[in-house]
């Protein structure tokens, strides 16, 4: 059987199910093809929407795209309420760093600098002004500051949300694999030998990439898996409640903690390139948790919901493929490393309109034919 949709999205993460929600918001009829089993990063993300602690050095390039996408994630939020009913779970307190020791403080005064000279919007607090932004903090530290336009999501939540939206819109979604792509015919044939015709072919694979369309293709838009261990953790009854996402360095370990509803939290995460390795290990576990008591000592007697990890699509630059291949119907949107919950309403945007033939601030940036593919097609 082939069924003709006028756009097809390999891929039902958090990345694609944006780009179909915002497809249906444009009258742009679209089908999503996501594999029946499978295992979302997405399921994994502790959900940040972090452009300032995101921005790191080499990595400039990113800020102005992702304090878009921040701005983005309020109004999918408003219209993921209005469309389903339900709030989202988008928190807009700001973030809280915090340096333990006398070296952490180097690091985060350097980071502070860097923050300030990009104009990203910051406030040093003293101690005691930290300790009344967020109850529950160690005493014991060295310096803090608010990260102003950080914020959160539950992701989990948000992809519920989404799907419940493209479907009151009257989306599609098929659990199937994509086995095979035709790029001439523009034709997707399924693992239940479906074939689905597209006028575009958005690929939003996650850590498969560019492999649908083959190798040669898959090594120019490579995929780095990048794993990262993480925990659930549920507060007692009695214990102070994490209010804001708590950033912080402990002996030069990077740590975060996430609120979580239900008195839940998120602790994360490592960032480990060993392949696709499965499963956390011993050290993953302890180098979170040593951290996260030391800044958040209520955590000693909290149960452990949890423990996961999951790969980070990571690319040569860091930057995610987002954007047509030239001169063919594929339109890539994956690689999005540690940021894609953030970039889900930015990549929505831009392949939105790619597919509508409006321009877009950063399309230069993401695209995917910075990587030289002229030998590929
Ligand atoms: C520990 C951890 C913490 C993170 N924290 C954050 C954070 O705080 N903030 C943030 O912005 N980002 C965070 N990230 C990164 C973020 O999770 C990812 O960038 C994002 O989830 C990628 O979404 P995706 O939709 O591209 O991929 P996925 O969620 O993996 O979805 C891809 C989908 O495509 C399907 N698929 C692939 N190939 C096929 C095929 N051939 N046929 C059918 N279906 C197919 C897969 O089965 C999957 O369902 C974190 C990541 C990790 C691992």
């Amino acid at each position: 059987m082939i069924k003709k949709v006028s756009t097809a999205i390999v891929g039902g993460g958090i990345i694609g199910m944006t780009i179909a929600l915002e497809l249906a918001l444009r009258d742009i009829d679209s089908m999503i093809i996501d594999e029946p089993t499978s295992s979302k990063t997405t399921a994994a993300a502790a959900g940040m929407i972090a452009p300032i602690s995101e921005a790191v050095f080499n990595e400039g390039t990113l800020i102005k795209p992702n304090l878009h996408a921040q701005q983005l994630w309020s109004v999918l939020a408003d219209r993921l309420t209005e469309l389903t009913g339900n709030e989202s779970s988008l928190s807009n307190i700001p973030s809280l760093l915090i340096a333990k020791t006398k070296d952490d403080k180097a690091i985060i005064d350097n980071l502070v600098n860097y923050y300030e000279q990009c104009n990203l919007k910051i406030e040093k607090l003293s101690n005691l002004q930290c300790g009344d932004v967020l109850a529950g903090l160690t005493p014991n530290f060295n310096s803090g500051a608010l990260l102003l336009s950080d914020y959160f999501v539950e992701p989990l939540k948000e992809l519920h949300l989404i799907e419940t939206a493209y479907r009151k819109l009257g989306g599609e979604i098929t659990n199937s694999t994509a086995t095979s792509l035709d790029i001439n015919l523009s034709q997707i044939t399924l693992s239940n030998n479906d074939i689905i015709e597209a006028k575009d072919i958005v690929l939003a694979t996650g850590n498969s990439g560019a492999e649908i369309l083959g190798q040669k293709y898959a090594s120019k838009l490579q995929v780095i898996k990048v794993k990262g261990q993480i925990m659930t953790l549920k507060l007692n009854e009695t214990a102070i409640k994490l209010e804001r996402v708590l950033r912080g360095f402990v002996k030069g370990t990077p740590v975060y903690l996430v609120p979580r509803s239900g008195d839940e939290l998120v602790v994360g995460a490592t960032q480990e390139y060993t392949g696709f390795e499965i499963g956390n290990t011993v050290e993953g576990l302890f180098n979170l948790i040593e951290p996260a008591i030391s800044l958040f000592p209520s955590l000693r007697d909290a149960e452990i919901k949890s423990i996961g990890h999951g790969f980070r699509p990571g690319t040569v630059d860091n930057i995610a493929y987002i954007g047509r291949i030239a001169s063919t119907n594929i339109i890539c949107a994956f690689g999005h490393y540690r940021h894609g919950v953030l970039q889900a309403p930015l990549t929505a945007e831009i392949v939105a309109d790619e597919i509508q033939g409006e321009s877009n601030q950063f399309v230069e940036i993401f695209s995917p034919n910075r990587a030289d593919l002229t030998q590929s097609v």
